[in-house]
């Protein structure tokens, strides 16, 4: 069971929400939604409310890896109605716009994408709101850290350097808006191979390690490259879902984030 405050007790801005985590990375592809997603499942197989704030507005994925895929948004009396999905609480902006409509992003339009989603949504009590965040350190980052008070924001990476490069904005970018970094969760770690079942480091070795150091943050979770996490996504059904080594990292993330 879990120990979470009661959902009213906790000031957080959104009146019965009672923790915002971030999910941030620091460029697209690194398994950051996927991340998002399966923490919320596992937050909600140990007994939390839980929410999920899609606001990667350039790959609003979210609602397919949730199997709410054309499933469109409800207003109800001017507030957004969250849409129930395997018992999380979505509201992506991928349930608002049409998916073969380009979305034309200016500054403002993101600004105001955030503000909308974040003041009309209806969440109800929620012991978690996870939000999953565009990639990199653009406008709409800084609008939900400005927007929404934060507990604390993941941030994922594979151990690849280069990826660890843009990794190492996106923490910068947590420190100029303080906002704390719980830390760091590191995808595609390895790959057990099928036959044999020796671990392969695709992406290396240790560049997480180093980086947790510099940062003063730990690792939460090494979450492997698993066939079974892409399907999960595809098929709509989160891999966290399903028992195994893959879930048990995720319930490890999640049981890392409820400290
Ligand atoms: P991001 O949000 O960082 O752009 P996604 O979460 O969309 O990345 O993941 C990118 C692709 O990699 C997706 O096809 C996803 O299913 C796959 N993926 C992510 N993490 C893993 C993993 N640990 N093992 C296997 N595939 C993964």
């Amino acid at each position: 069971t879990m120990d979470a405050a009661p959902a009213m007790e906790v000031s957080t801005g959104l009146p019965g929400v009672a923790h915002i985590v971030a999910v941030i990375a620091g460029k697209g592809g690194v398994g950051k939604s996927t991340t998002a997603v399966n923490l919320a499942v596992a937050l909600m197989q140990m007994g939390a409310k839980v929410g999920l704030f899609d606001a990667d507005a350039f790959g609003p994925n979210t609602p397919r890896m949730l199997g709410v895929r054309g499933v469109p948004l409800r207003t109800q009396g001017g507030k957004i109605v969250p849409i129930e999905a395997q018992g999380i609480k979505l509201v992506s902006i991928g349930s608002a716009i049409p998916e073969d409509q380009p979305v034309v992003w200016r500054g403002s339009l993101q600004h105001g994408f955030v503000r909308d989603f974040t003041q009309k949504t209806e969440w109800g009590e929620l012991d978690y709101l996870v939000v999953d965040m565009p990639p990199g350190t653009g406008d709409i980052p800084l609008s939900v850290m400005q927007l929404l008070p934060l507990s604390g924001a993941l941030v994922v990476g594979t151990p690849q350097e280069v990826a660890l490069e843009d990794v190492r904005r996106g923490v910068t970018m947590l420190n100029k808006m303080n906002v704390n970094l719980l830390g760091f969760v590191e995808n595609m770690s390895y790959l057990v191979c099928p036959n044999c079942g020796e671990e392969i480091d695709v992406f290396g070795k240790g560049g997480m390690d180093a980086f947790a150091e510099t940062f003063g943050a730990p690792v939460l979770a090494r979450i492997p490259m698993d066939v079974n996490i892409r399907k999960g996504s595809d098929a709509g059904l989160p891999a966290a879902f399903q028992e195994g080594p893959v879930a048990e990292a995720y319930k490890e993330l999640a049981a890392a984030v409820v400290q």
